[in-house]
């Protein structure tokens, strides 16, 4: 029925509009672990939340809807997810996963499912001959992230999605910088799309979630099958956060796309910024790959300075931004990788993905972009100095 409305209207109006009960314009939070049976001989539709939980089913419900899927899945955290969806591989498997991937799952892979025998490898997924290079017999699974981080690396998401079909493997994307709001990989024919909605989703540094959503009946029902195993599922409130938080995705993601753009112009143009990494820059080398399988360039972006002298002086002159672990919030939030998000990844695999002392990244949240770009101008100030223009 709502399905002919735009995604913006469908942010709204959806079937979780009204509670169907009260006419509530909110979904009640269930906080039952249990439910009672009032039949003997036949069960009703919930039995135990871990198993499903009417809250819960409403945020599901309503990722699937927004991400082209036939089921949603709410998970504890983003690694959650992500760790459950890699509980579809089993012994002897290999995974082929994108070389600048987040450095949470860096370390689900190369820590814990090598212990269980399932075999990596990385590959720049940037070029589409490295990844059918690397697909082995037994590959199972293509990891992508696009734009990756924190360099915002493009992958051809329709090129890795041929690859892995001509190949019997599955594709998982990890679309946790985009949103359904600016790109659709089940769209593209991707198997599993994966999101920390403690950023974009959720919006507002509260709350910490993971979603997944899928297309394929039978899959849904493996990824169900583990999640209920595993039992990383999202309590009710925080799925209530979640809710709230995606009935101003649009809006938000659209003022701090402008606001990034802006700013990686302004960084583009600055003598003591060294590197500006984001999409919407012409000169991205994958820019117009991006362009043909997303509807904007995001929020996020980096930038390198000279060295972490650099970036030490600059973060202490800056007002505005949290310098803080995560992105995606309505507050712009500063983030330093090499100490915060990539901190569980070696020195000399960092650097090899770009992940230098000097960067920066940034998430523009939802403030002024004049007032963004006063503050980085001051904060740039204390080391522009020691440059001769
Ligand atoms: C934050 C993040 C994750 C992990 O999500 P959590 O909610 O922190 O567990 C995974 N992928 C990306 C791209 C992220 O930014």
């Amino acid at each position: 029925m709502s399905n002919n409305w735009s995604f913006d209207t469908r942010l709204l109006h959806n079937e979780h509009k009204t509670d169907g009960s009260t006419g509530a314009v909110s979904v009640p939070v269930q906080h039952a672990s249990t439910f009672h049976q009032a039949s003997f001989d036949e069960f009703g539709e919930f039995d135990y939340s871990r198993s499903g939980n009417p809250t819960r089913q409403a945020l599901e419900e309503t990722i699937a809807a927004l991400e082209g899927g036939v089921r949603g899945f709410a998970f504890a955290s983003g690694m959650a997810a992500i760790s459950t969806a890699f509980l579809l591989l089993s012994k002897g498997d290999h995974v082929l996963v994108t070389r600048e991937v987040y450095g949470g799952t860096f370390r689900m892979v190369t820590e814990v499912l090598n212990r269980f025998g399932i075999e990596h490898s990385f590959v720049d997924m940037t070029d589409l001959n490295e990844v059918a290079l690397h697909i082995q017999p037994n590959t199972k699974v293509i990891y992508m992230e696009t734009p990756s981080n924190p360099t915002l690396g493009i992958t051809d998401i329709r090129g890795v999605v041929k690859l892995a079909r001509a190949n019997g493997c599955l594709t998982f994307l990890d679309n946790t910088f985009m949103t359904p709001a600016l790109q659709r990989p089940l769209d593209l024919g991707v198997d599993i799309v994966l999101h920390s909605a403690t950023k974009f989703l959720g919006g507002h540094s509260d709350v910490l979630s993971g979603l997944a959503a899928v297309k394929d009946p039978d899959l849904a029902q493996e990824l169900y099958k583990l999640q209920n195993s595993f039992g990383a599922v999202l309590g009710v409130q925080d799925c209530w956060l979640i809710l709230r938080g995606l009935k101003t995705l649009q809006v938000r993601l659209e003022r701090s796309s402008q606001t990034a753009k802006q700013l990686a112009e302004y960084f583009n143009g600055h003598p003591a910024v060294k590197n500006v990494y984001y999409p919407g820059l012409s000169s991205h080398p994958g820019a117009s790959i991006h362009k043909s399988q997303s509807l904007g360039d995001g929020a996020v972006l980096s930038f390198e300075l000279e060295n972490e002298d650099a970036v030490r002086k600059v973060v202490r002159q800056l007002k505005l931004p949290v310098f803080a672990v995560s992105l995606g919030a309505v507050e712009s939030i500063l983030s330093y990788p090499a100490k915060m998000s990539h901190a569980s990844m070696p020195k000399e695999e960092r650097e090899k993905r770009g992940i230098t002392d000097g960067l920066l990244r940034l998430s523009a949240g939802v403030e002024a972009a004049e007032d963004l770009i006063k503050d980085f101008d001051q904060a740039l100030e204390a080391v522009s100095s020691s440059f001769t223009v």
